[in-house]
C-alpha cells in the first residue's frame, strides 16, 4: 500500500517553518486515486498553517505499478540541475526497498527518474488511452479466434505501442512468431482500421526481422 512520511518546509511566501505530511510512496495499482492525482499534477500540495498559501514542498517520491512494470523515482524539479547526485542516491535507495517490493514479483528494470511529476503522468496518461485500443482489439481478436499475449512492457512504452499482441496459440513465455503476428495484426485491421497504435504495430513489425519480446512469464 502506499504511505505518507512527514517533512519539514518552508512556505515561499517566507512564513515560519512546517512540518508536513506527503505521500513518499505510492502503489499505483493499489491507490487508484493517488495514480490520478499524480498524472492531474496535484499530488502532495499543502496549505501552509500561517498564511494559507497552497504549495508543492521539497519531497521525492517513489512510485510503484508492478501490474504495469513501472518502479520511478520523481524527485522534486529544482534537483535537476544535480542530476548525478540524484541518480546515485536514487541507486542506493532503491537498493534498500528492492527485497521488499519484490515479494509482488522480479523487478527487471532500472527505475525510471524523474524531476517532477509531470513526465511521469504523460507516460500513465499515455498507457490509459493505449488500454481502450487493447480492449477494442481484444474484443475484435477474439472473435477471429486469437488470443491477446502482453509484450515485454518496457519495448511497448518505449515505442508508444499497445502492449499485448495478438496470437493464434502459444505458451506463456515462449517467444511471438513474426509472421503469425503479422497475419493476425492484418487481420486485426481489417475489422477495424482506426485502431491507431495496432497501425504502428504493424509497421513496426513490417520492417523487423525479429519478432517482438513476449512478456516474462509471471511467477
Ligand atoms: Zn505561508
Amino acid at each position: 500500500m502506499s504511505f505518507r512520511g512527514a517533512i519539514t518546509a518552508r512556505c515561499p511566501e517566507g512564513c515560519e517553518e512546517s512540518d508536513y505530511e506527503v505521500w513518499s510512496f505510492i502503489r499505483g495499482d493499489l491507490d487508484e486515486p493517488l495514480r490520478e492525482s499524480l498524472m492531474a499534477g496535484d499530488i502532495n500540495i499543502v496549505r501552509c498553517p500561517e498564511c494559507g498559501n497552497v504549495f508543492r514542498p521539497e519531497a521525492t517520491v517513489v512510485y510503484y505499478d508492478p501490474r504495469a512494470e513501472v518502479m520511478a523515482f520523481i524527485f522534486p524539479e529544482s534537483y535537476r540541475s544535480d542530476e548525478a547526485r540524484w541518480r546515485a542516491k536514487m541507486h542506493e535507495d532503491f537498493e534498500q526497498i528492492r527485497g521488499a517490493l519484490e515479494a509482488d514479483g522480479p523487478i527487471s528494470e532500472e527505475p525510471l527518474m524523474f524531476f517532477g511529476a509531470e513526465e511521469l503522468g504523460k507516460i500513465l496518461q499515455a498507457d490509459d488511452d493505449l488500454e481502450d485500443e487493447v480492449r477494442v482489439a481484444r474484443y475484435v481478436c477474439e472473435g477471429l479466434g486469437y488470443r491477446m499475449r502482453p509484450v515485454l512492457r518496457s519495448f511497448a512504452r518505449g515505442r508508444s505501442l499497445p502492449r499485448m499482441l495478438p496470437s493464434r496459440e502459444w505458451k506463456e513465455g515462449e517467444p511471438f512468431s513474426l509472421k503469425e503476428t503479422l497475419k493476425a495484426l492484418r487481420a486485426l485491421l481489417g475489422k477495424n482500421n482506426r485502431l491507431s497504435g495496432y497501425k504502428r504495430w504493424l509497421s513496426e513489425l513490417e520492417s523487423a526481422k525479429e519478432p517482438p519480446p513476449a512478456a516474462a512469464a509471471k511467477r
